[in-house]
């Protein structure tokens, strides 16, 4: 429970997948082979903004890129990406049963996208980025009860009065939705009181003392 607070905070400054631009071999390669005129990319995600000519081959991938600074300023950087090809598991009849990965340039790790990051290409891992989903924040207790309240069409705070069954409910269901309210309502005063208890003087000790026994 005490650990929980840093981690948000490391949480809050990693960077997202969609910050940052990203090439997938379905991009370059097309049943089995590279794609002749492969795309010009330009990605106006950033940073960093990049422009980038890739040339894809069986084996490697010719990357010329301008990786543009806060002021738009390019600075080129020409490099390429290995490529292997791997046996496509569970469909051994599709395209050949193969398709290509990239090789990233920092793990050696084989993946199918590649993210623009450091004047290179490389994993997400290795970019040190979190998909968007990973941030999504789970409602509170207080919020799930007050959402109860706002559905019946009352006022959210938990310290009006209970709203009354608006007409079309039956009494089963708002008695369920009474039932709720108070579960939710009930789990965030004893949160709160828990927080409050560990803020207590004298008290602040204990807790991290007991926290380092297990
Ligand atoms: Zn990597």
């Amino acid at each position: 429970m005490t650990g929980q607070r840093p981690q948000r905070t490391r949480r809050e400054q990693t960077r997202l997948t969609s910050d940052y631009p990203s090439v997938s071999t379905g991009q370059l390669y097309r049943q089995g082979r590279p794609i002749e005129q492969p795309p010009l990319l330009f990605t106006d995600v950033g940073p960093p903004q990049v422009e980038a000519a890739l040339l894809a081959r069986a084996d490697h991938v010719e990357c010329r890129a301008f990786f543009h600074d806060d002021r738009g300023r390019p600075t080129r950087n020409d490099f390429t990406v290995d490529v292997t090809w791997r046996a496509i598991e569970n469909l051994p009849d599709a395209g050949g049963g193969v398709r290509p990965v990239f090789h990233c340039c920092s793990c050696d790790g084989t993946f199918r996208t590649l993210f623009f990051v450091g004047m290179t290409l490389m994993c997400r891992k290795c970019a040190r980025l979190t998909y968007p989903s990973q941030h999504r924040r789970r409602p509170s207790t207080l919020e799930r009860a007050e959402e109860i309240r706002l559905q019946l069409g009352g006022e959210p705070s938990v310290w009006a009065p209970f709203p009354p069954r608006p007409s079309g409910w039956s009494e089963e269901r708002y008695e369920r939705a009474r039932r709720r309210e108070e579960m939710w309502r009930h789990r965030a005063m004893m949160r709160a009181l828990s927080v409050g208890r560990r803020n207590l003087p004298g008290t602040r000790g204990e807790a991290p003392a007991a926290a380092r026994v297990d």
